[in-house]
């Protein structure tokens, strides 16, 4: 029948599909603590903020790069895989405690169901991006009369150069990058 057929059912799964992901608002959490428990630093120390938060972290031998738990104190726990370049491990980290920021993960171990895991993924990125590479700073180091080279910007912020390109064509500041011929 055409009426029951109308009907459109909202359940958890339908809003999760929905969802888009909150990336200003992800950024702007992450601008927070870099100011606030980072101290407006170049380059953010992680460790520090993670400190504060009283999030301990651990590094393992791990299949994937890194992973939010709570432990059996039931405290939050940020695992990151130890072989993996330190960079890596940065961004990993901050990826992790993007999860706990924006409460993807509770600490009753339940997930968040109103964002599908590729939002989340979405907002948890640009949360690290920003938390790394803070768009206040780095626009005002592009701005300088001299291009930069991609590799110095990597090396400022300590991440990788594919994490500053994402940071660049963010803020659209490509044309700030000088591309060696
Ligand atoms: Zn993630």
């Amino acid at each position: 029948m055409s009426s029951s057929r109308a009907k459109i059912v909202m359940n958890d799964d339908v809003i999760s599909t929905l969802a888009e992901p909150r990336i200003a608002l992800a950024r702007g959490k992450a601008k927070e603590i870099w100011e606030t428990l980072g101290e407006s630093k170049i380059p953010v120390r992680l460790q520090p903020i993670i400190t504060a938060l009283g999030i301990p972290t651990r590094a393992d031998h791990l299949e994937i790069d890194g992973v939010c738990q709570t432990d059996q104190r039931g405290q939050f726990l940020i695992m990151y895989q130890e072989d993996a370049p330190v960079v890596r491990q940065r961004f990993t980290v901050a990826h992790e405690l993007a999860h706990i920021a924006l409460e993807h993960v509770s600490l009753d171990g339940s997930a968040s169901s109103h964002w599908s895991h590729k939002a989340q993924e979405a907002e948890a990125n640009a949360f690290a991006n920003e938390l790394l590479m803070p768009t206040m700073d780095l626009k005002t180091f592009l701005k300088k009369k001299d291009d930069k080279r991609l590799i110095e910007v990597a090396r400022r912020y300590w991440v990788s150069t594919a994490a500053a390109s994402v940071a660049i064509l963010h803020n659209k500041l490509l044309n700030k990058i000088k591309i060696a011929v």
